[in-house]
């Protein structure tokens, strides 16, 4: 997640405005939304949220994709938590591809579909399907997205939209 028409540029005084995950802690973790399972947010990805300030990251590619696909559903509309999952989905991306600074279009997240995932070395690939909402219409956004483990971090690096075989 990340490529496309997702952000734009934003004063980066408003996203380091409050570093605070300021949300409930025992939500329906939203990377789960489409999974039969009790996950909170605490036990999933608000684990590798708050643990960014003590230097606790999520420990495979997946984790990570989780934890950022959350942020993402976080950030988006729900008020004071935006400024952490963004400064979140910052920290976790790859200097050499990060954006100066990220904003989010006004989508509503709904769930997402781990498809395939595969870890060798220090590099790591995840494909998913991120479903959405945006005036009320329902999309999907299927990608391949790229990661790397530089000094026991794994960091979102890039992402290809793959085609779209359910349209
Ligand atoms: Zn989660």
């Amino acid at each position: 997640m990340g490529t496309g028409a997702s952000y734009e540029r934003l004063d980066r005084a408003v996203v380091i405005h409050n570093l605070r995950m300021a949300r409930p802690r025992d939500i329906p973790c939203p990377c789960r939304a489409l999974e039969a399972t009790d996950a909170t947010y605490a036990e999933c990805c608000g684990r590798w949220h708050g643990g960014l300030a003590v230097g606790e990251h999520a420990p495979t590619p997946e984790t990570l994709m989780r934890s950022r696909y959350s942020a993402y559903a976080l950030a988006q509309g729900r008020g004071p938590a935006s400024p952490a999952a963004l400064e979140y989905l910052m920290q976790t991306w790859h200097p050499s591809t990060a954006p100066g600074d990220l904003e989010l279009s006004p989508l509503k997240w709904t769930g997402l579909e781990i498809v395939h995932q595969e870890t060798r070395g220090d590099a790591g690939v995840v494909e998913f399907v991120a479903h959405y909402k945006v005036n009320g219409r329902a999309e999907k956004l299927h990608e391949v997205s790229r990661f790397v483990l530089e000094d026991g971090t794994w960091r979102y690096v890039d992402g290809v939209i793959a085609a779209n075989k359910e349209r």
